[in-house]
């Protein structure tokens, strides 16, 4: 059923909802302009009980086209990253903060847009009805928009990545680069470090579950 006209997501939300629930309504969302641009939601993957939930900015084309998250480069090279941060995956609850693709054609390519902050305050009733259910010890914020989005506008994952933040969504919260950022590095040394920062972050998230 089309939900058109909707300031946020809210109404959508389910009573008493389950994952199960949720991923459900959210299908049918339509309650900011991505819902155009999207093929279909790019609803959160993972337990219930999963303790740690690892949030992203967006779907990305892979994504968008299969309809799960972090499924694309960006979420192998994520799963690289947890292995080798000695973190299970099964322990690990991923999503994102707008739940469909926003892009710009570039010749034959779809090219990622970043979502503005009324989309992702449109979205952001599906993702605390995903933090209610799953209830993660530890939430990781994956890139600016993640981290700003939840955060704090100001905030700068440059320069406090890897600290804990105080916030009262989880016990622990951290914010780290999103791993399309490393992907992006010009050459293959960059990459290396890049990548070795990241599994330092989350070689610290791995202390806590
Ligand atoms: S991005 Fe979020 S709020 Fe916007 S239509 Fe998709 S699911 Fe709904």
């Amino acid at each position: 059923m089309a939900h058109a006209g909707l300031a946020t997501a809210a109404p959508l939300v389910p009573p008493r909802p389950t994952l199960a629930k949720l991923r459900a309504a959210a299908a049918g969302c339509t309650a900011c302009p991505l819902y155009k641009t999207g093929t279909q939601t790019v609803f959160g993957e993972g337990l219930a009980g999963a303790r740690a939930v690892f949030l992203g900015e967006q779907p990305g084309d892979s994504e968008d086209r299969l309809g799960r998250p972090f499924v694309g480069p960006a979420g192998k090279l994520l799963d690289r990253a947890l292995l080798e941060a000695g973190i299970d995956r099964k322990l690990v609850y991923v999503t994102n903060a707008v739940k469909h693709f926003k892009w710009e054609p570039r010749g034959k390519r779809r090219i990622h847009a970043k979502p503005n902050w009324s989309e992702l305050a449109a979205c952001r009733p599906w993702l605390d009805a995903e933090l209610a259910v799953v209830k993660p010890r530890v939430l990781v914020c994956l890139g600016a928009t993640a981290a700003q989005s939840l955060l704090g506008r100001d905030f700068r994952v440059t320069r406090r990545r890897g600290e804990w933040i105080e916030s009262e969504l989880a016990a622990h919260v951290t914010a780290t680069v999103h791993p399309s950022s490393i992907l992006r590095q010009r050459d293959d040394e960059s990459r290396h470090a890049a990548m070795e920062a990241f599994v330092a972050d989350l070689a610290l998230v791995a202390t806590v579950l």
